[in-house]
């Protein structure tokens, strides 16, 4: 039967169910055989809606999913494509997804993604021109584009959140990152890989406080001991398995039979839940040789489903002192969540250098102030030489260096965290918030740093400014701009700021859809 994930998306009554596919590093062969048989099997099967294909993931090179993916779609099975801003700048991002147009597959995972791994001699270059929100942008327009050419079908683009996050700050950022990306115009959200049910409910009760009426599909994993010992110890990003249930997993593979049984039996069980709670689907992932556990997941949850409640308790996977939004852990209560209630220390001399940074933005950089117009004037001066532009430049440089380890990009975003440079101090240079892959606070990428995001909302949450991280979507670096004077730029109009981009306009046109989250902080 032909199942059409639009379709299923559309009509609310409908249960989703995804399939993550990972196509190999070969053109051919086994592996590429492999995914195609299981794609065809699903399709048989007809209770998978779209089978979607990872992009490169952890990094490393493996066969385009575009490519694989539009093999799977001739077969009459849907795809979701994901795509990450890894690998490609925001030119090759729109040339990639207007090719995916063309052949049809418009079905998109819009990812920041995972950093750069290994590929023909040793690393490859990080691109992350674009993050997930202004990639949700990107496609955004693209779909004003491609329907006033005539074609009602743009595309249908997803995002992803990842609430299993237990420090506050981190908690938060996920949340706030979400709000972007619905507002950006994200049109369903799949979660990322947890087994603790209370975060699950989290999630559910923060779209509904944040205004965000989006389908979720919540992950589903058939673990093995070998992934869940990667997952339990940070090595694929977002992923949580936490000791006790690693310890389960390995006992449970002593039989390897026994195992694979459990892990289905595990799959299902989370699939009744994750209903019960009322996600619109679930997202499976873990199949890599054969569709027959998909088809015994779903035969078991057609079994189990009236007992969804008797399986709560099966996912409290929860760290001791670790943070949620509703700490009573009511499943169904309402109740206004714990962001900021309690106080939040940062180091004295941190707490300097935000107000420092925040009087000079508010004194030099606010195009409310009365001196605005004097400043324009000045930059105006200013930039018509080449002496006043290198004296400013040089300045300016030196001055931020010292402050903020400035990269000189010209278009400066550090008012978006909480004064902190996206440039030097996150390796995706992500300027809308962030990531899925901190853990305990730390960086995915660098865990000996916190993750900038942590420490923006500490920062703001002491001045209780934190929903300015959910306000809007911040447009990308204008890299014209760079290694030129952000200063000028700011106040001639010519930063990302200034709306005089497309892009720009398209943001700056997108109001925020966030709940008024300054009720959370009394
Ligand atoms: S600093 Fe934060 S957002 Fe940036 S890569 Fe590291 S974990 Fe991700």
């Amino acid at each position: 039967m032909l199942r059409v994930f639009r379709d299923d998306l559309l009509h609310s009554n409908r249960f989703l169910v995804t399939l993550e596919l990972v196509p190999g590093r070969e053109h051919g062969g086994k592996s590429v055989e492999t995914v195609i048989q299981i794609a065809k099997d699903a399709f048989s099967d007809g209770r998978v809606s779209a089978v979607s294909m990872t992009d490169n993931p952890g990094g490393n090179p493996s066969l385009s999913p575009d490519v694989l993916g539009s093999e799977i779609f001739r077969l009459g099975m849907d795809v979701i494509v994901h795509f990450t801003c890894r690998d490609m700048n925001r030119v090759g991002l729109e040339s990639r997804a207007l090719q995916l147009a063309m052949m049809g597959m418009k079905n998109i995972l819009a990812l920041t993604g995972d950093y750069a791994g290994q590929g023909f001699a040793g690393q490859g270059a990080p691109v992350f021109d674009l993050d997930s929100v202004s990639l949700q942008c990107l496609m955004a327009m693209l779909n004003e584009r491609i329907e006033s050419s005539g074609d009602p079908d743009g595309f249908i683009c997803g995002c992803a959140v990842s609430p299993f996050k237990y420090t506050e700050a981190e908690s938060y950022a996920q949340y706030a990152k979400l709000s972007r990306k619905a507002n950006a115009g994200a049109q369903f959200v799949i979660t990322q890989l947890g087994y603790d049910v209370c975060k699950f409910t989290e999630l559910i009760q923060m779209q509904q406080l944040m205004g965000i009426d989006l389908p979720v599909i919540g992950s589903v994993y058939i673990l093995t001991p070998g992934v869940a010992r990667l997952m339990h110890q940070g090595k694929i990003p977002g992923a949580i398995v936490p000791d006790t249930l690693l310890k389960t997993v390995q006992e449970e593979w002593r039989d390897p039979e026994k195992g694979r049984a459990a892990g289905i039996e595990r799959a299902a069980r989370l699939g009744v839940v994750l209903k019960g709670l009322g996600y619109r689907g679930i997202h499976i992932g873990g199949v890599h040789r054969r569709f027959e556990p998909v088809a015994r997941i779903l035969d078991r949850m057609q079994q189990i489903e009236h007992q969804w409640q008797d399986f709560l308790n099966d996912f409290l996977f929860s760290p001791p002192d670790g943070f949620y939004a509703f700490p009573s852990q009511q499943i169904s209560a309402a109740i206004s969540p714990d962001y900021g209630q309690h106080p939040v220390p940062i180091p004295f001399w941190e707490a300097c250098h935000y107000r420092l940074m925040d009087i000079t933005h508010t004194l030099f950089f606010n195009p409310d102030t009365l001196f605005a117009p004097l400043y324009q004037y000045l930059s105006r001066h200013i930039d018509s030489s080449r002496s006043g532009r290198m004296a400013l430049h040089l300045i300016e440089n030196v001055g931020k260096q010292i402050m903020l380890g400035c990269r000189q990009c010209g278009d400066c975003a550090i008012q978006h965290v909480a004064f902190q440079c996206p440039e030097s101090g996150c390796p995706k240079h992500i300027r809308n918030g962030a990531c899925g892959g901190s853990r305990n606070g730390r960086c995915e990428v660098h865990p000996d740093r916190w993750c900038i995001w942590r420490q923006a909302y500490r920062r703001l949450a002491t001045v209780k400014k934190t929903e300015t991280m959910m306000a809007g979507c911040i447009p990308p670096r204008r890299w014209e701009l760079d290694h030129t004077s952000s200063w000028l730029n700011f106040h001639l109009g010519r930063d990302h700021q200034g709306a005089s981009g497309d892009f720009a306009r398209f943001c700056a046109s997108r109001t925020s859809c966030g709940y008024p989250s300054a009720r959370w902080h009394g």
